[in-house]
């Protein structure tokens, strides 16, 4: 069979393949989007309703950087394609002990010009009167941060892709075999992909494809999303009553009740290691109660609310939670972009453009994201 050959084949259509699909078809690229199932699927870690834009990432500079650059980059897409996929519900970081992050976040938040206001802790209890705040000193709220509604924002940035001329292929990619510089790809039924370079874009998959040198390096972690009723005519847990919400010390985030689905709640901490192929998407009976105590105590008033849906995911960590894009140390013309471990989704546009870039060989490599950096065990320092 003749293979096809384009310019650039990115595998896996989560939001880092999606935009990096874009970025090197609006750099005049012939692309061709391989996805083993579709665009952010319910297994895929895109695959979630929503997901949390925000900019504050303490003295992580590059990341507030990235955040305040992939929300215009988000809104420019949603703007020309008539789609309303991201929610201005303000984020409020509440931070209980020591300051020190809250102090870096403001210091880079102010760098970039984002607009956010802080809250001394009576302050938020007259807000917020919702909220049990104990154990929080502060809250910074980022006045113009919010939530990307995620599988939907992924499906259109495909759409606008396929728009500027990337082919989609529904197939599955088998792993490489060694070389220097690889020609074409193969499906799982024997098809061949031909295409000046590769950038492997699989997320919690990564390890599969190339299990010797990311194996022991991305780390799938099983994380369980739960969304709990408000009561009927009960506005105070929607927006702009509540903003999305991360209670620092407790590592635990959630969201206002959006296109009524309810008070989201969710873990930070990673759960147990998980195959993101095979993992069961049913919520634990003991995440469920964890989840119930948790809603119980921080919002008094949804004591007894049940729990109205649920979803089961998974992080795909790096060992620090620093993305990995670099290319493969043998073959010349294969990339991987992937390692969100937790917070990538918000980055996508300026995921798939540093990527698209450094594809081309226009971009200045950023140290963090190399694969170098990437140990086999795991020591979580970015969140
Ligand atoms: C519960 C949860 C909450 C989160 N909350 C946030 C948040 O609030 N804010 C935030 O910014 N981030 C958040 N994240 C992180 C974010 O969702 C991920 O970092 C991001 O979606 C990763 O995208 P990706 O494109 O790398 O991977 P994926 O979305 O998993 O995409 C990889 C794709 O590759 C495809 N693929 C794999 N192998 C092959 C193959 N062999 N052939 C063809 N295709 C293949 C897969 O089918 C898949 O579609 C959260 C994650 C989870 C799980």
């Amino acid at each position: 069979m003749t293979a096809r050959t384009y310019d650039v084949a990115v595998i896996g259509a989560g939001v880092f393949g999606a935009w990096t699909a874009l970025h090197l078809a609006k750099r005049k690229q012939q692309v061709v989007l391989v996805e083993a199932y579709g665009p952010a699927h319910s297994r895929a870690s895109s695959g979630g309703e929503s997901r949390i834009i925000r900019m504050s990432y303490g003295a992580d500079e590059i990341y507030t950087r990235w955040s305040h650059n992939s929300l215009s980059q988000w809104k420019e897409l949603f703007a020309t394609t008539g789609e309303k996929l991201f929610h201005q519900t303000g984020v409020l970081w509440l931070s209980g002990g020591t300051d020190s992050t809250l102090k870096e976040s403001i210091a880079n938040l102010h760098r970039y010009g984002v607009n956010h206001k802080l809250f001394q802790r009576e302050e938020l209890q007259r807000f917020y009167p919702q909220v049990n705040f104990d154990g929080v000193s502060r809250g910074l709220l980022e006045t113009e941060s919010g939530v990307l509604l995620a599988r939907r924002a992924v499906a259109c940035a495909v759409d606008f892709s396929l728009r500027q001329g990337v082919q989609l292929q529904i197939a599955q990619i088998a792993p490489l075999l060694g070389g220097k510089k690889l020609e074409s790809i193969e499906t799982a039924g024997g098809e061949p992909i031909s295409a000046g370079n590769f950038v492997f874009a699989c997320g919690p998959w990564l390890g599969k494809l190339f299990p010797g040198i990311l194996g022991p390096r991305i780390f799938p972690t099983r994380q369980e999303v739960f969304f709990f009723a408000t009561p009927p005519g009960d506005t105070r847990f929607a927006p702009p009553a509540l903003p999305t919400w991360l209670f620092q010390a407790d590592e635990v985030y959630g969201m206002p009740d959006l296109e009524s689905r309810g008070l989201k709640v969710a873990r930070d901490t990673h759960g147990e290691p998980v195959d993101p192929g095979t993992q069961s998407r049913l919520a634990s009976v003991e995440g469920a109660a964890w989840a119930s105590n948790f809603v119980a105590r921080r919002f008094p008033a949804l004591k007894d609310a049940p729990i109205v849906e649920t979803r089961v995911c998974q992080y795909e960590n790096t060992s620090n939670g620093d993305f990995l894009i670099d290319r493969h140390p043998e073959f010349s013309n294969v990339w991987f972009a992937g390692g969100g471990s937790g917070h990538g989704f918000k980055h996508g546009p300026a995921v798939g453009e540093y990527t698209a870039a450094m594809v081309l060989g226009e971009g200045t490599a950023e140290p963090r994201f190399s694969l170098a950096t990437k140990a086999t065990h795991q020591k979580r320092t970015v969140h």
